[in-house]
């Protein structure tokens, strides 16, 4: 792994463009990375400058005016706020439950793995058993633990944001296509209109991948332990997290149930998202730096007003333990 080919241009040879001209198009550490997410994946990988655009990237290039998305309901708000972004572009969106099957209109059906912030789990062959393509938001499982690609999806998306760069130092996003067609269209959409990852953020990405596995599983048993013990607590009225017993994850998920879990405090979320001393208050998940925020700030209604996110970072499970049980006593 050679570091990133910043170049936005390479020679023609013989006065023909080659593999790289122009950086808009494709660029050499882009590609590299794709092919590792690919293979990782099971598919075809776009990267793109951010999880948001690849969302952007897969409304336009999978969809027409005229066109309905059925989305997964307590998935990643920002998701939902794109969508209604491109309303005035003819293509409407409608919610409905992950855990069961996706209602008749839908021309894409949009599904998180698990959603962010409520942890529900797609019922993936409720879904693909329905007709129009499929896509999975993988951000919070990652291919270490779920590879919607084997379970009859059509395309997989990723914040590598979060776990796949994993170090909170990378803006970047993905798109993985099972058919080739699909993915050749986005790549040429992609081109057109330029949201590609920078080579030093393609570069890190290949450099999260890495570690990955062993981040995801280390992250995955803390919060286990974590999510147990917080369900035990006086302080919290609830706790989400698919490791504690949600059927649908345990039939998809394999080797551990990720790093996210948010719960519902007894008393003010805000209190104790900045009374924590190791887990830092602030947005995002998936580095090596467990994080935690009240997402009402953000949600408003859509959310318990005292519900809390927590990523799970590589920290010692007892520190965390501790700044959590000292925080929620605030
Ligand atoms: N999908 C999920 C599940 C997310 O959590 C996020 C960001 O938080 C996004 C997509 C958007 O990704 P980005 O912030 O990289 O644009």
């Amino acid at each position: 792994m050679s570091g990133p080919d910043r170049s936005t241009i390479w020679p023609y040879r013989d006065g023909e463009p080659g593999d790289f001209y122009y950086a808009r198009y494709d660029h050499p550490t882009g590609v590299e990375a794709e092919q590792a997410l690919g293979e990782f994946e099971g598919g075809h990988a776009l990267l793109f400058a951010s999880g948001a655009a690849a969302s952007t990237a897969a409304v336009l290039g999978l969809l027409a005016p005229g066109k309905t998305i059925a989305l997964a309901e307590g998935c990643y708000y920002g998701t939902s706020l794109l969508f209604r972004e491109l309303e005035p572009w003819g293509v409407r969106f409608v919610e409905f439950d992950q855990t069961g099957p996706p209602p008749e209109e839908a021309d894409l059906i949009w599904l998180e793995a698990p959603s962010n912030p409520f942890l529900t789990f797609p019922d993936m062959e409720a879904a693909t058993s329905h007709g129009p393509p499929v896509l999975v938001d993988a951000t919070a499982s990652t291919p270490v633990l779920f590879r919607p690609l084997e379970h009859g999806a059509d395309v997989v998306l990723h914040s590598a944001t979060k776990y796949l760069g994993g170090h909170h130092d990378a803006l970047l996003g993905a798109l993985v296509f099972r058919a080739r067609e699909t993915y050749d269209r986005v790549k040429q959409l992609r081109g057109r209109t330029g949201p590609v990852a920078a080579p030093d953020t393609a570069w890190l990405l290949m450099r999260g991948l890495k570690t990955l596995e062993v981040r995801v599983r280390r992250q995955s048993e803390t919060a286990l332990e974590l999510a147990r013990r917080l369900a035990e607590h006086p302080r919290v009225e609830r706790v989400r997290y698919p490791g504690l017993g949600d059927p649908l994850a345990e039939r998809y998920l394999r080797d551990g149930f990720g790093g996210m879990l948010s719960f519902d405090v007894r008393g003010d979320a805000r209190k104790v998202e900045t009374s924590t001393r190791v887990i830092v208050n602030a947005t995002s998940l998936g580095g090596v730096t467990s994080l935690i925020e009240s997402r009402y700030r953000w949600e408003g209604d859509r959310v318990p007003e005292n519900l809390l996110r927590l990523s799970v970072g590589l920290e010692d499970v007892e520190s965390l333990w501790a700044d959590l049980d000292r925080a929620v006593r605030a």
